[in-house]
């Protein structure tokens, strides 16, 4: 009954004119981070004014607005969310579309340098799983692609805290870019395997400009897997659904699952169900759009729920990018937008 009930409150998924449907919004809650990973920002970047930013009855409008158009998951990212101090209040009234059964997961990707304070208060305010980056576990190849010297330690305690406040299962998230950690692969693979947590690789990929990105510097989800393979034999597992981004390895000794992201080499355009709201309001249907559609000016017009509902489904309903798919060097050098304003 209780089932039943949830079942009816949940919208039908709005569909684009490929058939894809938005099911799943990565919210941008601040464009700042404490970090600056190498390939994701760079040191001379210039931050949003905060009256530019959403506030915190916008994000909560807008994101219930496509939980009414039949979003399933909702991830908060950046930047660094955990910078954002009014954050767990949001998480507080996001839940609710949890306990209604309308939403069935509200999530986080976090660097994990406040995740150590704030683990406890994330799981009070509604949070059930969590995601953390991480890129290597030497100290010296991580303070060069963190930039601002921030230790290993202090994120593996980040990770204990979410696991002990019961934020599980705990997925970690690392960017591999050759010559740069392609050598902590194997380490990372042992370190995590048999802790429940699930270790994913991120081919690294062309978003933004500041990176100076090159194929070159791409190490394959293929030869992650061959050279973990080689030390700790893997199995390939069945998606947890269609349309899964992770390819999904076990070890054969049953010792865990890790995951391989190929945003680059295996475009997964057709299936992607994603949208994202940068820090500003603007709604992008693909990582790689050059153009938002501004939903913060709907906002502070005066727009009612209603017409924020129909401003989702009018972008939706004429999406046509493919960006992955049509990927070439040339593409590369393309306008883009950087992953801290857009949500990483
Ligand atoms: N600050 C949070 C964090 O570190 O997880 C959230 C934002 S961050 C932009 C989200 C994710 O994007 C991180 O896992 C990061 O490693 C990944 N990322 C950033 N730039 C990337 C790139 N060029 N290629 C692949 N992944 C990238």
């Amino acid at each position: 009954m209780e089932f039943e009930r949830a079942a009816a409150l949940k919208a039908a998924p709005l569909v684009d004119p490929f058939g894809r449907a938005i099911t799943y919004v990565r919210v941008s809650v601040t464009d700042r981070c404490d970090f600056r990973c190498v390939y994701c920002m760079s040191e001379h970047m210039t931050f949003l004014p905060r009256k530019d930013l959403l506030t915190l009855e916008e994000l909560d409008r807008l994101c219930s607005a496509f939980v009414a158009r039949g979003t399933r998951k909702l991830r908060i990212t950046g930047g660094e969310p955990l910078v954002r101090h009014d954050l767990m209040k949001l998480f507080r009234a996001l839940s609710r579309h949890l306990v209604s059964g309308a939403l069935e997961e509200l999530t986080l990707t976090t660097n994990g340098s406040l995740l150590a304070k704030k683990a406890h208060a994330l799981k009070a305010a509604g949070l059930k799983r969590i995601t953390v980056s991480l890129d290597s576990l030497d100290d010296d190849v991580f303070m060069k692609m963190n930039d601002v010297d921030f230790p290993v330690t202090r994120v593996l305690e980040g990770i204990d805290a979410a696991a002990a406040a019961g934020l599980a299962p705990i997925k970690i998230n690392m960017v591999v870019k050759r010559g740069v950690n392609d050598a902590s692969v194997a380490a990372m693979a042992r370190h995590f395997r048999g802790s429940g947590h699930i270790l994913r690789f991120i081919e690294y990929m062309d978003v933004g400009h500041t990176n100076g990105w090159r194929m070159d510097d791409v190490v394959t989800a293929r030869e992650i897997i061959e050279r973990i393979d080689r030390e700790l034999p893997l199995e390939p597992l069945d998606p947890n659904y269609p349309g899964e981004v992770a390819e999904r390895w076990r070890y054969r000794d049953g010792s865990g699952e890790i995951g391989v992201i190929a945003s680059v080499t295996q475009a997964f355009c057709r299936s992607c169900t994603r949208i994202r709201l940068s820090t500003e309001g603007k709604l992008y249907t693909c990582l790689f759009a050059t153009t938002g559609h501004d939903l913060r000016a709907l906002l502070r017009g005066g727009a009612s729920d209603e017409e924020l509902r129909a401003a989702v489904s009018g972008v939706w309903s004429k999406r046509a990018d493919r960006y992955s798919e049509i990927r070439t060097s040339q593409t590369a050098r393309l306008p883009k937008i950087e992953m801290s304003y857009i949500g990483g």
